[in-house]
């Protein structure tokens, strides 16, 4: 059954894998002659070129149009779903596991300076 897509989605980690497998499935890029052929390699540059384009937006200034850099983080993160997905990864178990990492790797701060900056 496809994923339903819309605008307003709010979409778990796993939908968007299973959106992307089922977008890239209908438009033949699994497929041997492929136009775009989903190997790791292919989307691993890819992430790397979205994420430059990312960077692209504050080359020279810090002007952020939400639209645009939007567009460009949602590309990232949407070859690192696909190339999840080609690895047979569950990328939200790996990003699970990352975070609890990060949490035993970087103490907390003892002052509340990140609460203030989030009520900001
Ligand atoms: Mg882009």
């Amino acid at each position: 059954m496809p994923t339903p897509l819309t605008r307003n989605a709010k979409l778990t980690i796993a939908q968007l894998q299973a959106a992307m497998d089922e977008f890239v499935g209908s438009r033949g890029w699994y497929g041997p002659d492929s136009e775009k052929p989903q190997e790791p390699r292919n989307l691993a540059a890819s992430i790397s070129l979205e994420a430059n384009e990312v960077l692209e937006w504050f080359q020279w200034s810090n002007r952020v149009e939400p639209d645009e850099v939007g567009g460009e983080l949602a590309d990232v993160v949407l070859y690192c779903v696909q190339l999840a997905n080609v690895l047979g990864l569950d990328l939200g178990d790996a990003l699970s596991r990352k975070l609890e990492l990060n949490n035993s790797r970087f103490p907390e701060v003892e002052d509340q300076q990140w609460q203030r900056r989030l009520a900001s």
